[in-house]
């Protein structure tokens, strides 16, 4: 932390709002994924975090990528990934998206018409590709029978889709599964994987192909709030051993593929944002800072969603909300909390604040503040354009101390 703050205080000399990733952070979350499943490979969900530096940092850690868009396709081959460690997953593709995607990535069919658009763009292109599809299994997340959905092709439609459409050009080579985001119970993501193995096997029976990968999908959460307690890695990893190692020793040639989702860099983000004025109005004190709901979004809207719910824990909405308290506001400054204060943002609407009535220390136009949990879905999700101020920077600092903007 002290190499952050100190980053962000050189920083904030010369700079207004911005954002700050730590690779060090990042390394070792990554690290912590490897250790809990050392027989699969980890696909990083670019829509987390699509910044240069970050995808190339993940990717140099051997990741490949889970891609959401076409520019994500694109994002991913200059940080340096190959065709084959490219995964095209996102509902509604275009055929122009399919057929630039083609030999680019591995295409992830969401529907049966995008299975007839892949085999139309690679008949097209004079080529036999690999795709997969991704599957809305006969099993929900928790464990209950399956559920209808706007992703992927429920499994038995897929079974009789595949028997009874010969495709000339595409081989199935693999399946994909995503079902729930932010999950930090470990027997639950155990009973999970428990049901993707089941599947898998069910999916080569039925059809005859033979899977080169089984995409498990994401679910893997961090804690948000002080209140949550963090998912247990370790734990899962044991449990899921033998999962993992019974199917490899059936599957020797299937690829494993777990989706960082925002794991990997979820917590490796810090907004830093400065005072900008304060003021008392009738008893109450404000202090307005610079670029909050246009700066970072997530931490505005979930105070926002939390004035105007009944419940005091609404259920969440990924990626947009998880949790009252969802971000940590830190003073850069070393004093205790002596005041209570309510902190709004520079726009010229109401909605625009990210904490009421906390308590901290005495601020004044200048001091700064780092909002913590701005690694994933964090400027990627602010409406930066709203009001045409200044877009916040962002800079990383890399293992080796280095800032790069
Ligand atoms: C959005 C998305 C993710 C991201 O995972 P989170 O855990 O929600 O961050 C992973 N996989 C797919 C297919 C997605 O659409």
């Amino acid at each position: 932390m002290k190499r952050i703050i100190d980053a962000a205080r050189s920083l904030a000399q010369t700079r207004g709002s911005f954002y700050l990733y730590d690779e060090d952070s990042v390394f070792r979350h990554i690290r912590l994924l490897k250790t809990a499943f050392p027989l699969a490979q980890f696909l990083y969900s670019v829509k987390c975090n699509s910044n240069p530096h970050v995808i190339r940092s993940v990717c140099s850690q051997g990741l490949g990528a889970d891609a959401a868009s076409l520019s994500e396709v694109m994002a991913a081959r200059d940080a340096g990934l190959r065709r084959d460690q490219i995964y095209y997953s996102a509902p509604g593709k275009t055929p122009d998206h399919i057929r630039q995607a083609i030999l680019k990535s591995i295409l992830i069919a969401d529907s049966t018409g995008e299975l007839l658009q892949i085999q139309a763009a690679a008949e097209e292109a004079g080529e036999t590709v690999c795709a997969g599809i991704r599957i809305n299994p006969d099993f929900s997340f928790g464990g209950g029978p399956g559920v209808p959905s706007k992703f992927g092709i429920d499994e038995d439609q897929a079974y009789r889709f595949l028997a009874e459409h010969p495709l000339k050009n595409v081989r199935i080579c693999g399946i994909h599964v995503h079902l729930k985001s932010q999950e930090l119970r470990s027997d639950v993501l155990a009973e999970y994987y428990r049901n993707m193995f089941r599947l898998a096997e069910t999916f080569e029976r039925t059809t005859g192909f033979s899977l080169k990968f089984l995409n498990l999908g994401s679910g893997i959460g961090i804690p948000y709030s002080p209140d949550d307690r963090p998912l247990d890695l370790e734990a899962l990893g044991k449990t899921a051993a033998d999962l993992f190692s019974g199917f490899r020793a059936s599957h020797p040639d299937t690829k494993l593929l777990i989706e960082t989702g925002r794991f990997a860099v979820g917590k490796s983000g810090f907004y830093i944002t400065r005072v900008l004025d304060r003021k008392v109005s009738r008893g109450k004190t404000y202090l307005i800072l610079e670029n909050t709901m246009n700066g970072f979004f997530r931490p505005v809207l979930a105070n926002l969603i939390c004035r105007y719910s009944s419940d005091p824990s609404p259920e969440g909405c990924e990626p947009l909300f998880t949790c009252r308290d969802e971000c940590e506001i830190i003073p850069l400054k070393e004093e205790g909390p002596s005041e209570r204060v309510t902190l709004a943002g520079n726009l010229c609407t109401a909605a625009d604040v990210i904490a009421e009535d906390i308590l901290l220390p005495h601020l004044e136009p200048g001091d700064l503040i780092a909002v913590t949990n701005a690694g994933s879905y964090a400027s990627v999700l602010t409406p930066f354009q709203f009001s045409s101020q200044q877009k916040p920077e962002e800079f990383f600092l890399t293992a080796d101390g280095k800032i790069l903007s």
